[in-house]
């Protein structure tokens, strides 16, 4: 778990799908008024990019990310880790 790693959600590309929502297994968002918000950023796995991953509109990116890392943990669906 990291304070390192996070999701940065982009609300001006977001449609609302919940798919960040409901395949993150670690509880890192919950949805108000149907809108996903990062309530739990020290849940998140670091170098995890699971959601982004189920994104259809490429609005989530990561705080900490360097642009390095390129594997996909995908614990929201397929965790390898
Ligand atoms: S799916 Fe992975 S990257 Fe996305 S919030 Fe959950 S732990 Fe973090
Ligand atoms: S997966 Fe992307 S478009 Fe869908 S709710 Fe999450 S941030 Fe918004």
């Amino acid at each position: 778990m990291s304070k390192n790693w996070y999701p940065i959600i982009d609300y001006d590309k977001c449609i609302k799908c919940g798919n960040c929502y409901n395949k993150c297994k670690k509880n890192v968002y919950e949805v108000k008024d149907g809108t996903p918000v990062v309530k739990n950023p020290d849940n998140c796995v670091e170098g995890c990019k699971g959601c982004a991953g189920f994104c259809p509109v490429g609005a989530i990116t990561y705080f900490g990310d360097n642009g390095k890392i390129k594997s996909q943990c995908s614990c929201g669906g397929n965790c390898k880790k």
